[in-house]
């Protein structure tokens, strides 16, 4: 009998239980401990895990989350051992097992198996033609990948990707490699996340990034999570809110999702307080209050919060506005109020999907805070609107004066360990003129001018043949993009694809003409060069920059490190005489982090404050209370009310992570969180909508997107019957990725509109 495929083997063995009560405990500690102990043995596994984001220890490979000055010995949520397992796992793949497997046939493999292959061992290249990856020396792949770039006819026919893993170090040689060899094509993952966070909040207070640190919630009044499921994502995140109720914070959720992360936490950590409370006696409650908002709904729900704020503030003026801060340190008031008296409850309840009594109930709690955090990811950043949505959370907070002291401010917290890094390093399709300016100062010459290609225009050039080579730093580049099929055929019809690797993944399986992986070492692992054994650095979500050092012998010795790979393409590609030393800049780090105190600002003694342990803050001005925009003040910013409506017969759909996933690698199955178990191809819908539909609860079904250029297809889902509002559906990526295309992205930011799709769900043709 034919082997089962994985999607076979997956759809028997799904099972749907009810949501847990709570978040985390124990549940947690024995899931990180499979995980762990089954992938790593319990030796090397408790050594990792004594060593997860220590001070001078391995800096988690995941999400990025601060790490809070006082670490305590288990400073790691389940899916930081989850990361480390994944990547310190003792699973190895090389030569024999891709002689044994085709890529047509990998191909048929879910992620979830390819994942589990293991570390690749040795560098491979499939060849024009050719069926199945064989080893390559890195003598010529290199010399392969530089007589490529040279052969091109502009610099501009490459692109130069980059997944928020790479370390600062890496990162920061990567761009001035692209950038010596002639573009400025360095489309990264922060396209696809938080780029409509970067381009609102610079221009509204002059920093594309938090305004808070850890302690700010133990200071802050109000909690507002909007857009986001730490439950997940960030799951030490939980910590801190249990941490702000405890201090006597409320907390408001904002999310179509009733996420149990976001509402009770079992903290397992015993040295947070309470030892036994891993056991569950008493459950952090998180969430006072719950705004099950409809899917795109959140510019209306805070257009809402603001009119009921505005309206109190009118019956008792200054009761409610902070009018000192509002005259010293913003501009554009007047025009902003008008635009929300232009708006309408009707408008404000139907876009919203709430009723009016829920927001003002939200309101009141705002009017009580002093002080307030507000928190956010991609269920903000991926909509059309999603820039101005994010200009009105900073509406919300200067009506408030709710920015630049203790326990009030912005958080936009970030999916990947160094995301922020990589573009504080200047990994960015655009050029800040400071960093040029310097850049050029530094290593004199002059840098492109013409802006690079972001994720989405890469994507375009590749299909239209306009870029040739596809270099990719990491990351998983055609399951973290929308448009799949459009994807797999741009990267298909590159002469060249090369990807810097740990392990196997769908991209991998989606070559160009000749196609070779990198297999670089991980972050638990020992980077020894010639002058001694190095260390990267990584910058949290809250700007806090500090070290990481592996600990493990690599997983083969034919690894090579991200930066060793970046000089010696750099040399083979662009030469030894060009005032830059690639060879010494790979072998001491110490020569790339003075560099880059030369070239970015807020690094000095870079070298000397990364080895305080702990690591420095960069400065961050709107904490200070100063906003280094164009206007040098806060910008209030005026937009219309925007959502979307889905046509009779059709439901919204925004697509989600599981618990055992991390941004595109699959750790497991289960998604505990949500009750399900075994299987992936789930779609959650309202108890109404299945039945208004002529669809029940259980039952195989595809799901078709509509689009200027046509309809999208995925096929044979299981409906889940869940608590989600009426006309809202969602579904895990990249599963559901081939539903959204490339044109449908974000205004001013390119990301693309992942969180808002416009489906409809039928019976399944299999049926
Ligand atoms: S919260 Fe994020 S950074 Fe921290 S251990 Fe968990 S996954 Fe890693």
């Amino acid at each position: 009998m034919a082997e089962k495929s994985d999607i076979e083997e997956v759809l028997d063995a799904l099972n749907i239980t009810p949501p847990p009560a709570t978040s985390a405990g124990l549940h947690a500690v024995t899931n990180a401990l499979r995980h762990v102990y089954g992938k790593m043995g319990v030796v090397r596994g408790t050594r990792g895990m004594l060593k997860l984001n220590q001070k001078g220890g391995i800096d988690c490979q995941s999400c990025a989350w601060p790490d809070p000055e006082h670490r305590t010995l288990n400073e790691f949520c389940e899916n930081g051992a989850k990361a480390l397992s994944d990547e310190a796992t003792r699973a190895h793949i090389g030569r024999e097992f891709f002689a044994s497997h085709s890529v047509a046939e990998l191909k048929q493999r879910s992620d979830f198996w390819l994942n589990k292959q293991g570390r690749l061992t040795e560098p491979l290249i499939l060849r024009e033609g050719s069926t199945h990856y064989e080893p390559v020396t890195w003598e010529d792949a290199i010399s392969l990948i530089a007589g490529k770039l040279k052969s091109l006819a502009s610099p501009d026919e490459a692109v130069f990707y980059t997944s928020g893993r790479t370390s600062n170090e890496a990162a920061f040689l990567y761009q001035l490699f692209v950038r010596r060899f002639g573009t400025n094509n360095l489309p990264d993952c922060s396209n696809m996340c938080h780029e409509s966070t970067s381009v609102a909040l610079a221009e509204s207070i002059g920093l594309g990034k938090a305004t808070i640190r850890l302690e700010d919630f133990e200071e802050t009044d109000l909690v507002i999570v909007i857009g986001q499921n730490p439950g997940t994502n960030a799951p030490r995140m939980l910590s801190s809110l249990a941490a702000a109720k405890k201090a006597g914070a409320k907390m408001i959720a904002i999310n179509p999702l009733p996420e149990v992360g976001l509402t009770s936490f079992v903290d397992p950590n015993p040295q947070h307080g309470n030892p036994f409370s891993v056991l569950g006696f008493r459950p952090a409650k998180l969430a006072d209050l719950h705004l099950p908002v409809r899917i795109g709904g959140d510019m209306a729900v805070l257009k809402g919060l603001m009119k009921a704020l505005l309206e109190r503030e009118r019956e008792e003026p200054g009761s409610v506005f902070d009018r000192e801060f509002i005259e010293s340190k913003t501009l554009g008031y007047d025009e902003f109020i008008a635009s929300l008296d232009a708006v309408s409850w009707a408008e404000i309840t139907a876009g919203s999907g709430l009723i009016r009594e829920q927001i003002e109930k939200a309101a009141r709690m705002i009017m009580r805070a002093r002080s307030f955090v507000t928190c956010w990811a991609m269920g903000v950043t991926q909509h059309t609107a999603a820039v101005a949505t994010i200009q009105d959370i900073v509406n919300l907070h200067l009506l408030r004066g709710s920015i630049g002291r203790p326990g009030a401010g912005l958080c936009p917290v970030r999916g990947h360990s160094n995301v922020q890094g990589d573009r504080t390093m200047g990994i960015w399709e655009r050029m800040n003129p400071v960093f040029r300016e310097n850049l050029e100062r530094e290593f004199a010459f002059k840098t492109p001018e013409r802006d690079g290609l972001n994720t989405v225009e890469s994507i375009a050039a590749m299909r239209d043949g306009r870029a040739k080579v596809f270099f990719a730093m990491g990351g998983n580049f055609v399951a973290a993009s929308p448009d799949t099929e459009a994807v797999s055929g741009a990267l298909e019809n590159c002469d060249l694809t090369v990807q810097v690797i740990t392990k196997l993944n769908r991209t991998a399986l989606t070559p160009g003409r000749t196609s070779l992986l990198l297999p670089c070492l991980g972050r638990s692992e020992i980077d020894m060069q010639a002058s001694g054994e190095q260390f990267v650095s990584t910058e949290s979500t809250m700007l806090n920059v500090q070290m990481s050092k592996g600990i493990f012998e690599p997983a083969s010795e034919h690894l090579r490190s991200e930066t060793w790979i970046v000089c010696r393409l750099a040399e083979a590609t662009l030469g030894n005489d060009i005032g830059i030393d690639w060879r010494d800049f790979s072998e001491n780090y110490d020569l790339i982090r003075d560099a880059i105190e030369r070239v970015v600002p807020g690094f000095d003694n870079y070298n000397e404050r990364i080895r305080v342990p702990g690591g420095f803050y960069l400065p961050n001005p709107p904490r200070d209370g100063t906003f280094p925009n164009a206007a040098g003040r806060a910008l209030f910013t005026a937009h219309p009310l925007e959502y979307i409506e889905a046509p009779p017969g059709r439901l919204l759909m925004t697509t989600i992570r599981s618990h055992d996933q991390f941004n595109t690698t699959i750790y497991g199955l289960d998604d505990r969180y949500r009750g399900i178990d075994g299987g992936r191809r789930v779609v959650f819908m309202n108890e109404r909508d299945i039945a208004e539909h002529g669809l029940e609860d259980g039952q195989k079904v595809d799901i078709t997107s509509y689009w200027d250029d046509g309809e999208r297809h995925v096929k044979g889902f299981t409906i889940v019957k869940y608590v989600i509002p009426a006309g809202c559906t969602a579904a895990y990526f990249p599963e559901a990725n081939p539903l959204v295309p490339l044109g449908s992205h974000a205004r001013r930011s390119f990301t693309p509109t992942s969180k808002c799709i416009v489906v409809s769900i039928e019976k399944s043709e299999e049926n």
